[in-house]
């Protein structure tokens, strides 16, 4: 199955910092694993459906031209996802350091699976930073194969805590804040990057889009948010209390019509998947934007515009 990104033309890097979406699907991604339903029918033939796991790449050079990346969650993609994210930045590949730091945003499988692929089995990391909050911290060192990589230095796991400025690359800066997800393993983050030009906000799991919520999407530049489920009319059979994520439909009506908002974490079964559907139509006439694997935004500057479509200038589905 061909994926768009790494290899697609142009020659990285894309900016001095920025940001690229790694993976706009739920969990499991588009196709759904073993789901023969019409969306993930379609999306074997058609990449404009088709989405990798939620993940996000950022990077950034410093003053002598060396390039640093930072992976955010690890999905069971992670191989073609760091391979991207070489790619929009110009980072080398070296051996058993495939990416600077990793920063986790819950114990969901499609956020940290991928972390077992850097064991001895895959890259062999050696003690690669991985950011995460105190649930998260424990529920990795209690579980294997996972506990194996940090017992044997190939990861390093550092607690963060919300709210508190992190450096996270060179002349980016960030901060995490809690949000109400359910949380059965740890508690789940947001994430919030400052370059010198743009702040971005990635939100791809959160039970409902309250005060708080709007509040951060209201301060950044850039928002990825939790577009999961179109209306909760998807869940057949599950109720929105076994799954609870902000249904597309009502997001649309809360958030202000404004540039910069890209809805990803899409499930096979969103509708607004299918570029004829009336759903994207309802997304598109909002104003809103869907996200795109392969899509970034320059952190640097203003001045770059405020969104970059994948390598080969795919046209943006949803506008
Ligand atoms: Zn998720
Ligand atoms: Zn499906
Ligand atoms: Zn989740």
């Amino acid at each position: 199955m061909a994926t768009r990104g790494p290899g697609n033309g142009r020659t990285p890097p894309l900016a001095r910092a920025g940001v690229v979406v790694l993976g706009t699907g739920q969990d499991a991604g588009v196709p759904q694993v073993g789901c023969d339903c019409p969306t993930c029918e379609r999306a074997w033939r058609d990449d404009t459906i088709r989405r990798l796991p939620p993940a996000l790449g950022v990077w950034s050079s410093d003053d002598e031209g060396l390039v640093y990346g930072l992976l955010v969650d690890a999905s069971p993609q992670i191989t073609v996802q760091l391979a991207m994210l070489q790619a929009a930045s110009g980072r080398k590949a070296a051996r058993r350091h495939p990416v600077d730091r990793i920063l986790l945003t819950h114990a969901h499988i499609g956020h940290y699976l991928g972390l077992a692929l850097l064991g001895r089995e895959g890259a062999s990391t050696h003690g690669i930073p991985v950011l995460c909050s105190k649930t998260m911290d424990r529920f990795v060192r209690a579980n294997r194969p996972f506990s194996h990589l940090v017992e044997r230095s190939e990861l390093v796991l550092q607690v963060i805590a919300p709210g508190k400025p992190l450096d996270l690359l060179p002349g980016v800066r960030g901060s995490v804040h809690l949000v109400p997800h359910r949380g059965e393993d740890s508690d789940t983050l947001a994430l919030s990057l400052e370059g010198a030009g743009r702040s971005v906000l990635y939100m791809p799991d959160v039970d409902r889009l309250g005060p708080e919520e709007l509040a951060m999407i209201s301060h950044h530049d850039v928002c990825l948010v939790d577009g999961t489920f179109f209306s909760s009319a998807e869940l057949q059979g599950r109720t929105q209390a076994e799954v609870p994520h902000p249904p597309m439909e009502i997001s649309l009506r809360a958030l202000p019509r404004r540039q910069g908002v890209y809805f990803t974490h899409i499930n096979h079964s969103n509708p607004v998947l299918l570029q004829e559907s009336v759903e994207r139509a309802a997304l598109t006439s909002s104003g809103h934007a869907l996200a795109v694997d392969g899509q970034w935004f320059a952190l640097g500057s203003k001045e770059e515009g405020i969104a970059h479509w994948p390598w080969e200038a795919t046209p943006p589905p949803s506008r």
